[in-house]
């Protein structure tokens, strides 16, 4: 556990002042993944938006109250659960990330993995969905547990894409009430 929060904190500080991909260009801060093991679940979603960008904190905004809601259909709050993004630096205008600045950012994720070393990793959206597993589709792989290289992965749809949208807001609910089952809780 200290073990893991020592890593971590390591990442974060390189994160913070990172330059590798041009996203670093037009961030105002950097946003590493934040939140404790205790839960054993870890989130994963696409980019860092305006507020994020603003507060150098993941998931502070609308999508990031919708994900709490969420959240606690699993029986999960906040605290319980490890929450980050595959790349840590804000798109321009929230475009989505380019496949060269997800790969190039995917050594900091890599690493917040293997330091938390979480039993269920939720993938956040198909951003999320295709750094993992490229050649899945968000629509036929949602609410479906993956087991790859001895972790398992839950895809479900971001948060943000519910906030208009009840059949996918439906969907999710879904995918987070099976999420609490998986848990034991
Ligand atoms: N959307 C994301 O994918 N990540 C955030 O941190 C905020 C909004
Ligand atoms: Fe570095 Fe990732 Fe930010 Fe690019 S998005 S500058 S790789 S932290």
């Amino acid at each position: 556990m200290m073990d893991s929060d020592f890593l971590l904190g390591e990442v974060a500080k390189e994160v913070r002042t990172c330059e590798k991909c041009d996203l670093c260009k037009s961030r105002k801060n950097a946003v590493p993944g934040e939140g404790s093991g205790r839960s054993g679940v870890m989130l994963v979603g696409e980019a860092p938006g305006k507020r994020e960008d603003q507060s150098g904190r993941p998931f502070v905004g609308l999508a990031g109250k919708r994900l709490e809601g969420m959240l606690k259909l699993a029986g999960l709050s906040r605290d319980d659960v490890f929450i980050t993004n595959i790349v840590k630096c804000r798109p321009p205008r929230n475009r989505r990330p380019r496949r060269e600045e997800a790969e190039t950012c995917h050594q900091y994720l890599r690493r917040e993995i293997e330091a938390l070393n979480p039993s269920l990793v939720v993938l956040l959206g198909v951003t999320a969905l295709k750094q993992f597993f490229p050649s899945s589709e968000i629509s036929t792989a949602r609410g479906v547990v993956v087991e790859s290289g001895g972790r398992r992965y839950l895809p479900t749809y971001h948060p943000a894409s519910m906030i208009y949208n009840r059949s996918l807001e439906r969907a999710v609910s879904r995918d987070f009430r099976e999420l609490k089952k998986l848990l034991g809780r």
